[in-house]
């Protein structure tokens, strides 16, 4: 084993390694930018290498500086993480020739398996089942264009250098191709160097299934089950969980003897994943002649009939659609239903020793689920967002049975999500002995999770956990669009409860604050004996009035809403240690509030939700703000104009191209005019609110 790593990564991923090197009591360098000069990482760390500027170029994509760095603290090797250098074959080389061991896989089978459409050619040599698509370096379009005829539309245009969902485009039409071609290859230029792609047969209702592998270098090789990560947005993992629902133990076998045949294929030494699309359908006549028992698939028959299981409803047929060569984001729903720490075995492995246990070895227990808790707003298509973490507060995992709930993370209470890195808070990981437990679990431990001054989207995944089909399992990459209903803009708490905590909380602040007297408020008056005291809320969009009434006895009467839907009736409150307990409109609830600035924050155990207490004192008379700027949502780098100035635009037009954090976002005109003036050039960074464009109203 070695006596000292330096960890080349940042966030959870850092911490994630930095803890496992602990436990082996292996030293750990950790390297950093100026930005994360006191983050968690580098404080789980024994020591630390500033390497340079916030954006990864400057810092933690700079291999001469990072090997440097380890050579003079005197580390023996490099963990990559997952992202930046993890899988840059060139790196790895640079690495072994510094005298460093790289731990990840040889270069060889970085560079194998980087390109998609290459390591596809490779897979269909090694009789691994592949999507029906076209992988061939003739990239002519209008070669391409008949590719995509001859597969039969809906197609998927990928960039084959692609990752992290980026550089993928569906199809549904020949007459919508040469655009999406157009966009894909930019996006790809742009995010990869390359502009190769490779066009597949666009898999209905897919399910996205992979296989851990991990091989060391005595020429053993096992496969530790699948993952399912079908639950995404922007072809971007949301949920994971292991097993996958319904997969018989005979899809099981056949998947891990593929994708540890596709390992074998590029002599893979390491932690590795081999993501495998699943077509399901409902009738099994709908492809006769398909073998019953496919071992490991060896070349023959059309691909697509290999490796698919009949006799179960649905039928379900696997085809290999890349593999990531390092460790996956989603690991540890592995490691609990193994129990095994995949980092240790990465160490032993990068350390010649052999793979602890053998295929027969390994077993599953029970069920696990991830949820990643990113920094986003999923009411704007998932928008990233930045922002400090005013509120951090994770669920007490000692409060579970042991192993059942676990946080993964690389932030503290104050840090900030920065717009240079990506955009994911936190991981929750929660263990069952069934998916229903694991399920519940969830469920309760997102309710504990609470974040404030970052949009998030830790109320978002409580509707997908809660909506219909998650809980029956029934898992495609369609699910967030088809549960839309159910996932976006719900309210779970009601304005009734948001308004009487907001109060509550208002309330329990004054009786805090020394000398504050709520009968000499300005914003109170005396009615017929009763103080009565006026708030004003923004909820939902809406402006909402309510009333206080304070009786002789000490007793409050709350009205939320005015007219026919007001709401009136006793309000009662009191501390707990949590929060606090209110009681209103028929409900009695355990609840915690975070001001930010106006902004309540309210959390409880059916949900959290937000409400905007409007100082009527400081706001009297103050102008409305003007609207209808087009400013960027988010700070990020300018990628293309749509539009010049004196074009006239409609209504939703698609005028700019902006790209922060792993994601292109379209700014569309928010009513028909005219442009007055671009204020930026393509390729110019941009910061928050910068006014991109100068549009006149028609
Ligand atoms: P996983 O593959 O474990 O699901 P994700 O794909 O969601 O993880 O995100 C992490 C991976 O995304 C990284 O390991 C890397 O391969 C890829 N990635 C990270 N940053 C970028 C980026 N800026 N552009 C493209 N791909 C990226
Ligand atoms: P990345 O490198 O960005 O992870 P992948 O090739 O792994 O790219 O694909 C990412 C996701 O896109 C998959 O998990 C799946 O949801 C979807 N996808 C990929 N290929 C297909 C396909 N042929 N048909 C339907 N969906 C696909
Ligand atoms: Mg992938």
């Amino acid at each position: 084993m070695f006596s000292k790593i330096l960890i080349a990564n940042r966030g959870e991923i850092a911490c994630r390694v930095a803890a496992t090197a602990r436990r082996l009591g292996v030293r750990t360098v950790a390297v950093c930018s100026d930005v994360d000069a006191h983050a968690k990482h580098v404080a789980l760390c024994d020591e630390v290498v500033n390497l340079g500027g916030a954006a990864p170029k400057d810092s933690y994509l700079k291999w001469q500086a990072i090997i440097d760095a380890a050579r003079a603290t005197g580390a023996q090797a490099v963990h990559p993480g997952y992202g930046f250098l993890s899988e840059n074959e060139a790196f790895a080389d640079a690495c072994t020739q510094a005298g460093l061991v790289f731990i990840g896989p040889p270069s060889s089978a970085i560079l194998a398996m980087g390109l998609k459409a290459e390591s596809k050619q490779l897979m269909e040599k090694a009789g691994v089942p592949l999507v029906p698509g076209y992988h061939g370096s003739n990239q002519d379009p209008v070669l391409l264009k008949a590719e995509a005829e001859r597969i039969g539309y809906p197609v998927l245009i990928k960039a084959s250098a692609g990752g992290g969902g980026k550089g993928m485009r569906a199809v549904d039409k020949a007459e919508d191709f040469e655009a999406a071609l157009a966009s894909c290859k930019r996006e790809a230029i742009n995010s990869f160097g390359s502009d190769a792609v490779l066009i597949e047969k666009y898999v209905q209702r897919p399910r996205h299934i992979e296989i851990q592998v991990f091989c060391d270098t005595h020429g053993n090789g096992v496969y530790l089950f699948e993952r399912d990560c079908s639950v995404q947005r922007r072809h971007q993992k949301v949920l994971e969980e292991a097993p996958a629902p319904g997969l018989s133990p005979e899809m099981r076998q056949q998947m891990g003897l593929a994708a540890v045949a596709a390992a074998r294929a590029v002599n893979y030494v390491g932690a590795g994943t081999v993501e495998f699309i699943v077509e399901q359908r409902d009738d099994p006549s709908a492809a006769p002649g398909r073998p019953k028992q496919a071992s490991t698939p060896s070349g023959g028959s059309e691909p697509h009939e290999v490796g698919s299981v009949g006799g179960n409803k649905p039928v379900m047929n696997f085809f290999f659609m890349e593999m990531n060569t390092r460790l996956q984001v989603e690991h540890p729903v592995t490691e609990a239903i193994t129990g095994l720490d995949l980092v240790e075995w990465q160490l032993r492995v990068a350390s010649g020793e052999p793979l602890p246990l053998k295929q027969d070895e390994l077993r599953m227990h029970g069920h696990a689920i991830e949820a990643r808790i990113c920094a986003e707003n999923p009411d704007k298509q998932f928008l990233p967002a930045t922002g400090t973490l005013r509120v951090y507060r994770k669920p007490d995992a000692s409060a579970f049975t042991h192993g059942a709930v676990r946080v993964d993370d690389g932030v503290r209470p104050g840090d900030t999500i920065s717009p240079y890195y990506d955009s994911m808070i936190a991981k929750l990981i929660v263990h069952g002995d069934t998916r229903e437990q694991a399920l519940a679990r969830l469920d309760v431990a997102l309710a504990q999770t609470h974040i404030v001054g970052v949009a998030n989207n830790v109320q978002f995944l409580r509707h997908v956990v809660r909506s219909p089909s998650f809980a029956q399992a029934q898992l495609d990459t369609a699910l967030i669009p088809r549960e839309a209903a159910v996932l976006f803009k719900q309210e779970p708490l009601g304005l009734a409860l948001a308004a009487a905590a907001a109060v509550s909380q208002t309330l329990h602040d004054e009786a805090q604050q020394a000398g504050s007297d709520p009968f000499s408020r300005r914003d109170g008056w005396r009615s017929h004996g009763e103080f009565v005291r006026r708030f004003a809320f923004v909820f939902g969009g809406e402006t909402v009035q309510a009333q206080l009434r304070y009786a002789h006895d000490g007793a409050l009467a709350l009205t939320v809403g005015e007219g026919e839907t007001a709401v009136t009736g006793p309000l009662v409150w009191r501390v707990t240690g949590a929060g606090l307990e209110v009681a209103f409109n028929g409900q009695r609830t355990e609840l915690r509030v975070d001001w930010q600035g106006e902004t309540a924050h309210v959390f409880a155990a059916q949900g959290a939700t937000q409400i905007v207490e409007i100082d009527l004192l400081a706001h009297a008379g103050e102008a409305a703000s003007e609207g209808g700027r087009l400013t960027a949502p988010m700070p990020g780098k300018v990628v293309s104009f749509a539009v010049k100035a004196g074009d006239s635009v409609k209504k939703g037009q698609a005028l700019a191209v902006l790209e922060a954090m792993k994601m292109e976002h379209t700014i569309a005109a928010p009513g028909d005019g005219q442009v007055a003036e671009l204020l930026y050039a393509p390729g110019d960074q941009v910061a928050e609110g910068a006014e991109l464009i100068k549009l006149t109203p028609a």
